[in-house]
C-alpha cells in the first residue's frame, strides 16, 4: 500500500513471544521504526505466539454504532487491512484519551504556549467529533491511557531498502505530520482470570501546522486509533489517503466503514490462553 503523507506504516509484523508473569505475549511493530530493517518474524515464531491466544471472535457493536444506520454512502472497508490478530477495534467503553499537556517550556514562552493551545483545541474538537460514534473519555495521565496524543514530529520513517529489487542506496527517510502505531500487551484482568489480548495508540502530530489541518490531522489519525486500519481513496472522507486543502469532515462512509469493522472478528479484547 503506498505511502500517506501523514499515517501508519504497518508494514510487517515483529512477532515474539516473551516468557514470564503477565509479560508481553505478542508485540507487533512497524518495520519502520528500527533504523535497520528488521528480520522478517519466521512463520514458526509467529504460530507460537498465536498459539497462546484465543481464536478470533466477535464483539458486541457498540451501541452508539448500532445506531447509526448503515446507508447508501457505500464505505471503503475493502481498503482496511486486518492484522494478524484480527480487527484493531475496542471493546470495553469509555475508550480512555490522553491528549499531551502544556509542558513548562511551552509555559515560558509565549510563542510556544500559544502554539500548544491551538494544537490542544484542536486535538480536543476531534475527540469530540468521533465521540458521538465511539465513546471515548480523556484522562490526565498517560499510563492510564487507550490512546495517547503527543505534540512533536512522528519519528522519521526509513523505508526498508529491501522493498525495491535491487536497490541499494540508503533507505531515504520521510518528514511527515502525523502519525499512529499501535502495541499489543497482556493486560492482567480481575480475579484471577487470564489476561487479556490488550491494545493501545500513540498517534504523534506536528504542532506547527494551521489549526484546520491540526484538526484534520487529529480526525483522521483518531480514526485510525479507534480502528479504521487503512485508508479511502476518496477526498471527501476524513480517512482519505493525503492531507488536502479542504479537510472533510468524518462522513457516513467513514462511519460505514467503521461499523463494518467492528462487526469484525478479533483475538483483540479476548482472554489469552492459560498456558
Ligand atoms: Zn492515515
Amino acid at each position: 500500500m503506498s505511502h500517506c503523507q501523514w499515517s501508519f506504516n504497518p508494514r510487517s509484523l515483529l512477532l515474539g513471544a516473551i516468557a514470564g508473569f503477565a509479560a508481553l505475549i505478542v508485540m507487533l511493530l512497524p518495520s519502520v521504526q528500527a533504523q535497520v530493517p528488521p528480520r522478517p518474524a519466521s512463520p514458526t515464531t509467529i504460530d507460537q505466539a498465536l498459539s497462546k491466544l484465543s481464536p478470533p471472535r466477535v464483539h458486541p457493536l457498540p451501541p452508539t454504532l448500532a445506531q447509526q444506520p448503515l446507508n447508501s454512502a457505500g464505505d471503503y472497508f475493502d481498503q482496511v487491512q486486518t492484522p494478524i490478530v484480527g480487527a484493531l477495534i475496542w471493546s470495553q467503553f469509555p475508550v480512555t484519551v490522553y491528549i499531551q499537556p502544556e509542558t513548562a517550556e511551552e509555559q515560558g514562552k509565549p510563542f510556544l504556549q500559544r502554539r500548544s493551545q491551538l494544537w490542544i483545541k484542536a486535538i480536543q474538537q476531534a475527540v469530540q467529533e468521533w465521540q458521538t460514534y465511539l465513546p471515548l473519555q480523556l484522562v490526565d495521565q498517560p499510563a492510564e491511557a487507550d490512546i495517547t496524543i503527543w505534540r512533536n514530529t512522528p519519528p522519521l520513517q526509513l523505508k526498508p531498502a529491501s522493498e525495491e529489487a535491487g536497490d541499494r542506496r540508503l533507505p531515504i527517510p520521510r518528514a511527515r505530520s502525523a502519525e499512529t502505531r499501535y502495541e499489543l500487551y497482556a493486560q492482567p484482568t480481575t480475579s484471577g482470570n487470564p489476561s487479556r489480548l490488550a491494545h493501545r495508540m500513540t498517534i504523534h502530530i506536528r504542532p506547527d501546522q494551521a489549526a484546520t489541518y491540526l484538526e484534520a490531522a487529529a480526525r483522521h489519525e483518531l480514526g485510525h486509533a479507534i480502528g479504521i486500519w487503512g485508508h479511502s481513496p476518496q477526498p471527501t472522507d476524513a480517512l482519505y489517503f493525503s492531507q488536502v486543502r479542504n479537510p472533510a469532515p468524518i462522513s457516513r462512509r467513514d462511519i460505514n466503514t467503521l461499523k463494518r469493522i467492528y462487526a469484525q472478528p478479533t483475538r483483540i479484547g479476548w482472554e489469552l490462553r492459560s498456558p
